[in-house]
């Protein structure tokens, strides 16, 4: 049954970052601004809640772009659910590049208790090489969500070579935050196999809260979890996960819940479900 689901609430960002593989030539096609109806989503997901009284269903805003640059339209979005949140039904989040945000924005998450994380790839030498020098511009915003919230955001980091080269100060770089940092694995150039980022997490884990998951994904260090129980919301359609928009469609994204149903073929979990296809 589904449980979660991210809804990409549009394609476009303010950042060109290097590694972004959202904004390939391979990619860019399959992300064509679609009209998808965010309202029917919201309302599917209330009654798929509802249906089954699922207690916590998770929903990231969170695509293929930078979610704050329609902020006005997240605003309505998550008012729309607004008593979901507050009861704990949905636990909502929503991943930015630190550049856009403001403290009205912050303190609008905080009453609607949805969780904000930020992307920096630690130590300024590396974080700055691939998103854009922005590494002052993301550290304020932090410090601002800290002033909001008295404590520190959870944190995304992308693990390139660069990051194998510097362990221990990329490490170090995260200890004082005191909070979780989901480390993800950078594929193509400057990427990491998935031995070299196991170990990374290993090693990080020693000193670090860091999101690991059981069916989740191989790119955070988890196991894929396409077709379990998560879905992806982009362009109008619904897609196994945010990797996947290049794979063919499961269904259109109005279309209920409980007629989503990827029905994979068996393969071995530890692997991308994706690259597989591609191989
Ligand atoms: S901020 Fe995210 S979506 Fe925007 S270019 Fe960078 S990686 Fe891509
Ligand atoms: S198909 Fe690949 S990118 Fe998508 S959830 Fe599975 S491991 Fe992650």
């Amino acid at each position: 049954m589904i449980t979660r689901a991210c809804i990409s609430i549009n394609n476009s960002c303010n950042l060109n970052c290097a590694y972004c593989h959202f904004h390939t030539p391979g990619k860019a096609e399959f992300l064509a601004d679609g009209y998808m109806d965010i309202y029917k989503i919201l309302d599917n997901i209330k009654s798929h809640i509802d249906k089954y009284s699922i207690k916590v269903f998770k929903l990231g805003f969170v695509g293929n772009g930078e979610p704050l640059l329609d902020y006005e339209a997240l605003k309505g979005y998550i008012e729309h659910i607004s008593d979901y949140l507050s009861d704990g039904r949905i636990a909502a989040y929503t991943i930015t590049n630190g550049t856009l945000i403001t403290e009205e924005m912050l303190g609008f998450f905080k009453v609607h208790k949805v969780n904000v994380g930020f992307s920096i790839d630690g130590i300024p030498e590396i974080h700055n090489k691939w998103r854009c020098g922005t590494h002052n511009k993301v550290m304020n915003a932090i410090e601002l969500y800290h002033s909001v919230n008295s404590c520190y955001p959870s944190m995304n980091c992308t693990v390139c070579k660069d990051t194998l080269d510097r362990v221990d100060d990329t490490i170090a770089f995260f200890e004082p935050f005191g909070s979780r940092i989901t480390f993800s694995r950078m594929i193509g150039n400057g990427g990491v196999s998935l031995n070299e980022f196991h170990n990374f997490i290993s090693k990080a884990q020693e000193k670090l809260n860091v999101r690991t998951g059981g069916y989740d994904c191989t790119m955070y260090g988890g196991m894929c979890g396409a077709g379990i129980n998560n879905i992806f919301y982009a362009n109008g359609n619904v897609y196994l996960c945010g990797n996947c928009v290049d794979l063919p469609v499961i269904a259109n994204s109005a279309v209920l819940l409980d007629n989503i149903d990827p029905d994979l073929p068996l393969f071995d979990r530890k692997q991308c479900y994706r690259e597989i296809q591609q191989l």
